[in-house]
């Protein structure tokens, strides 16, 4: 046991509390909290922020840092207590090379950016938005300048804030892999759109029933109610105090069967992740997600390689038709199952289908590629937007608040993000083509057996919280790193299927 680990554990504790507090605070302003008291609640999250800021960011954490980065400390460390002094040297460095008066600005900007964000959406007014964007664009700018170690790409550095270990050159080739297989397969989708028919989505369906189905359809998945709850928000999200207390959200929408449905699985596929991180990391910097992709693929996975197909709609579709037996009479399973799956060009990314969710996150990830490159002014980013939907998706944005002024992201200051998405979808096809060799996956699908699943995501990528990467995950699973190939046959073979395009 190291003595000095033990002079780092008051200020981890304290860190971990104060994160406990806001995590619990932000969770009421998005679910219960009345909107007339956000600006003074915001207030007391402003100081706790800052509080949990210095909380590890000091002179003091720095000096039992470097204490504990030494040989002889570090042969008395184990594994975990080793990966946390590695996590905490990074998140110094990072933070610590940042001006404190340029950090503050920073946050004010970001403050007050997505009311003008929200506001510009509104009223389709870009140019309102534009020189606050480029105001958070130059301070990133400046930041990952100050981190940069080497020559490398400034993106990579912006990329590795959430894929840890990604850089511009992986995913070059990674989404033009993408591309080459998912544009031509769009267009011949698009060719036959008339062959699947999903209108009895938008039929009305009673939102309590709806509530009651996917409450239970949660359960059915592996939510543990005794360790996580269920409420409503805007937009759906999965939050946690800790791995015993996980909380996920969903929207009812009156005239949308699916979009609750596969909310629902969506964020529970988030939160079987962090209920399953082991015991002993949770409540520490490791104790979540290692990264947003790894966190996407749990998503994903659930919501689309299991959640879209036949096997797990076998035993349970019958309970969905009684649920709603006026609107869903005629609708066999296999109607159910294509018109779920049914596949359309549209420009909003979040509405976006399986097949052409990825080419609205290839669209952005080019656009901040050029914008951290230099290759393009603020100004022109509608311009270049509007183009690359027209080339990708062959659509148009008919306004800015359907194109360029979407997504929150921008406005919250985080580039690089987006790639994750996609990262996402293509690690949860990888696992899938995996765990079809390991075990009758199909089969535990149609008996509604999902346990299995559940514990073989817990023991090869849920326990280890942050302990190994992304790449480690699939490699100490299957032997190989993240490779498109997986999704893209993925897709060819459910969309040739279902379109019958051959
Ligand atoms: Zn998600």
């Amino acid at each position: 046991m190291s003595n000095t680990f033990d002079l780092l554990q008051p200020y981890l504790d304290k860190d971990m509390a104060l994160g406990t507090a806001l995590t619990l605070i932000n969770w009421d302003m998005e679910t219960l909290a009345p909107s007339g008291g956000m600006e003074y609640t915001a207030k007391a999250v402003g100081i706790l922020a800052v509080e949990s800021f210095h909380t590890l960011i000091n002179e003091d954490v720095n000096n039992i840092l470097t204490k504990l980065e030494t040989e002889e400390e570090q042969a008395q460390l184990d594994e975990i207590q080793k990966a946390i002094v590695k996590k905490l040297r990074k998140d110094y460095n990072d933070l610590k090379v940042i001006p404190a008066d340029e950090y503050k600005a920073y946050s004010e900007l970001q403050a007050t950016a997505t009311n003008v964000w929200a506001e510009a959406k509104q009223n389709n007014d870009y140019n309102k938005f534009a020189p606050v964007l480029k105001r958070l664009i130059d301070f990133q700018r400046k930041f990952i300048k100050y981190r940069q170690k080497d020559e490398s790409n400034l993106y990579d550095i912006l990329l590795d804030d959430y894929e840890p270990g990604f850089t511009v050159e992986m995913l070059d080739r990674f989404f033009n892999q993408l591309k080459e297989t998912i544009v031509p397969l769009v267009q011949k989708v698009s060719m036959n759109k008339e062959k699947v028919d999903n209108s009895f989505i938008s039929k009305h369906y009673d939102i309590e029933k709806q509530k009651e189905f996917c409450n239970w359809i949660s359960e059915y998945v592996g939510f543990d109610l005794k360790r996580g709850v269920i409420a409503e928000s805007a937009h759906p999200f999965t939050t946690n105090l800790h791995n015993h207390d996980v909380r996920i959200t969903n929207h009812f929408l009156e005239n949308n069967l699916e979009s609750a449905i596969f909310s629902v699985i969506h964020e529970t596929g988030h939160a079987l992740y962090e209920m399953q991180i082991d015991d002993k990391l949770t409540q520490t910097v490791l104790g979540s997600g290692t990264s947003m992709g790894a966190h996407e693929s749990q998503s994903r996975f659930y919501e689309n390689n299991i959640g879209k197909s036949i096997d797990f709609w076998i035993p349970i579709y019958k309970r969905l038709q009684e649920t709603f037996s006026e609107q869903l009479q005629d609708v066999s399973l296999e109607d159910f199952i294509r018109g779920i799956n049914k596949s359309s060009t549209s420009l909003i990314r979040t509405e976006a289908d399986e097949l052409t969710y990825c080419l609205h996150i290839i669209i952005r990830y080019e656009i901040e590629k050029m914008i951290f490159n230099n290759e393009i002014e603020v100004e022109d980013l509608p311009k270049v937007w509007n183009q690359k939907y027209e080339e990708y998706l062959g659509i148009t944005p008919t306004s800015d608040t359907v194109g360029v002024l979407q997504d929150i992201h921008w406005a919250c200051g985080n580039y690089g993000y987006f790639a994750s998405y996609a990262v996402g979808s293509a690690v949860a096809a990888q696992i899938h083509s995996h765990i079809k060799k390991v075990m009758p996956f199909e089969q535990y699908l149609r008996e509604g057996k999902l346990e299995p699943i559940r514990e073989f995501l817990k023991e090869n990528v849920h326990k280890y919280g942050k302990l190994k990467s992304t790449n480690e995950i699939l490699k100490d699973m299957m032997g190989e790193e993240l490779d498109a190939k997986y999704f893209t046959d993925y897709l060819v073979e459910k969309y040739t299927k279902l379109y019958e395009l051959n």
